[in-house]
């Protein structure tokens, strides 16, 4: 048997508003780097990372929106089997963050329950903070997500989102 045989291919989503830094993380964790450029097109629908998480290979799959962020224009295909999902909203955008729930409603529509994460992006903005630190946890709890502050930018907390999406998963195997 192979080795690529063990390894359980897993399909990521990262939801949220535009601009919220979603391609942004998506290479960050992929590829190891940051660019400031908006709005760059990956090429491609998905990048790749390889981690094992609990004596689990896991191959993610972290599908990017590639801009059709605007309600409903994101295709069946997209969200077609995916496994595990990223909600996001950032520091500076205050709709980003009240549309939080009607993203999760979405994915729960196509996919229903799957693992799911929080996080707060562009914290190294914090001082612009477009809501508060309280509101924004009551939102975790209230949705009962594990939330992360996340700075794509700083790399900050980056890895740690996809470690604990990915041990979700592994528990639910
Ligand atoms: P998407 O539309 O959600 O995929 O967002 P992008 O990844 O295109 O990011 C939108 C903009 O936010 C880009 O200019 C990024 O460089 C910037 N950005 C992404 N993450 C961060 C972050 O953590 N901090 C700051 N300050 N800017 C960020």
């Amino acid at each position: 048997m192979q080795e690529e045989d063990l390894e359980h291919p897993v399909k990521v989503l990262i939801v949220g508003n535009g601009a919220v830094g979603k391609s942004s993380m998506i290479q960050r964790y992929c590829k190891g780097i940051f660019t400031r450029e908006y709005k760059k097109t990956i090429g491609v629908d998905f990048l790749e990372k390889k981690l094992s998480v609990k004596g689990e290979e896991l191959r993610l799959m972290i599908w990017d929106t590639a801009g059709q962020e605007e309600f409903d224009s994101l295709t069946k295909a997209y969200y077609r089997d995916a496994e595990a999902c990223v909600v996001a909203f950032s520091t500076i955008d205050r709709d980003s963050f009240e549309a939080v729930e009607s993203w999760i409603k979405k994915v729960e529509d196509e996919v229903g329950r799957i693992p799911m994460v929080l996080i707060q992006n562009k914290v190294d903005l914090i001082e612009e903070a477009a809501m508060t630190k309280e509101e924004a946890e009551a939102l975790a709890d209230r949705i009962k997500l594990k939330f992360y502050r996340t700075s794509v930018q700083e790399n900050y907390n980056v890895d740690q989102v996809f470690q604990y999406l990915s041990e979700l998963y592994v528990d639910e195997l």
